[in-house]
């Protein structure tokens, strides 16, 4: 059971990262492992964030949707969690997969501000609505999970949609978001070099990839870093990047940043680094066709530039258009500039394109995060 318990925090975990360009909503992760009505289990439960990122999940129609959660400094000796979900929390601030803050103050609120993400909570934030007018403007970027049928489902409940609505960075979250920051703290694993410091330090990741700065805290408008509260210093542009997403049989099943730095292999199962595997998504067919390594992607000032590395070759759907007749062979070796709409087609179904451009939502079930936990792990004594 213990196994099992750890192979879902290990799911869990690839599902928190505080990358501007991947996160989807914001989250107080001490808010949501107490949610003790979503399962009626023990007081504190670090699975209750895979159930709120399925129910995510299942509301944005999207597979693997990572959340940024903020962490209270307390959580990480909280005796309501056992000793094995404090490790993993541990862990995750080591390796500034969460934002581990003394006092998060309204953290969650400007992060979700800077950029423009749903906040998931309960709480009504009225006495914040002068500094962050969108809770007004947009009621529907607050939303609760609440218990539902097969899972929780989430209610707006400050009035408004259902939906949480993902709105644009906001004007002061995009000059923050151009530049690269550097905490004066050793160590610091959100604006530091990555690692080097911390209990758990030889478990903490390689650099962060400078692209995946979390965004600065804002104190009387300096940029400022939210863990130590020491005054960051602009250390450079920030690489370009672009998000591209996996859509299969219509739905997003992951997205993934590509940076000038780094090329990203895309195929059935990558050996190259960083590469992105589709095998698990894949019919026996498609897995036939699709190489290990099928094509990958470059971003070369600002464009994205496709190349087909496989033995089947691909295609290209210009301006997403599923018209067979527009469709542009893409042979072996062969490479072109994606444009805004475009699309690379693997395999019928199969397709890599812009985030922001790619629709997902057919009728197919987003994999949930929770798959390998057994019914009874959601039922577990306390410790
Ligand atoms: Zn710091």
């Amino acid at each position: 059971m213990r196994f099992e318990i750890s192979k879902v925090l290990d799911a869990i975990e690839g599902r928190v990262c505080t990358d501007p360009s991947l996160a989807r909503a914001v989250l107080d992760l001490a808010e949501v492992i107490r949610y003790q009505d979503l399962d009626g289990g023990r007081p504190a439960s670090l699975l209750r964030l895979g159930m709120v990122i399925d129910a995510l999940s299942r509301e944005l129609a999207e597979d693997s949707v990572p959340v940024y959660a903020i962490v209270h400094r307390a959580l990480l000796s909280d005796a309501d969690l056992t000793s094995n979900e404090r490790m993993v929390v541990r862990r995750w601030a080591d390796d500034g997969l969460v934002e581990v803050l003394d006092n998060p103050g309204d953290r969650m609120l400007e992060v979700a501000d800077l950029l423009g993400l749903p906040v998931v909570s309960r709480v009504r934030f009225d006495g914040l609505r002068g500094r962050f007018p969108w809770l007004v403007e947009q009621p529907g970027r607050v939303v609760a999970p609440v218990p539902g049928a097969g899972g929780p489902a989430f209610v707006a409940h400050v009035g408004g949609g259902h939906t949480p609505v993902e709105g644009d960075r906001s004007p002061v979250g995009g000059q923050l978001l151009a530049r690269r920051w550097r905490c004066p703290e050793p160590g610091c694993a959100l604006f530091g070099g990555g690692g080097g410091g911390g209990a758990f330090a030889d478990l903490a990741r390689v650099d962060r990839a400078p692209a995946g700065q979390p965004p600065p805290g804002l104190r009387h408008g300096v940029p400022t870093c939210p863990r130590h509260g020491a005054r960051l210093s602009d250390a450079g542009p920030r690489p370009r990047s672009e998000v591209l997403a996996i859509r299969i049989g219509g739905l997003i099943r992951r997205r993934f940043v590509l940076t000038e730095d780094e090329p990203v292999t895309v195929g059935r199962a990558p050996e190259e680094t960083g590469g992105v595997m589709l095998g698990q998504w894949l019919n026996d067919e498609a897995r036939r066709w699709i190489s290990r390594a099928h094509v990958r992607f470059e971003l070369r000032v600002g464009e994205v530039i496709v190349t087909d590395v496989s033995t089947n070759g691909s295609g290209i759907r210009p301006n997403g258009s599923m018209t067979e007749a527009d469709r542009v062979p893409l042979a072996p070796k062969q490479s072109r500039v994606l444009g805004g709409a475009d699309m690379v087609e693997l395999y019928p179904g199969v397709q890599v394109g812009r985030a922001r451009e790619l629709p997902t939502g057919a009728a197919f079930t987003p994999t949930s995060v929770m798959a390998e936990a057994p019914t009874m792990a959601m039922r577990l004594p306390r410790n």
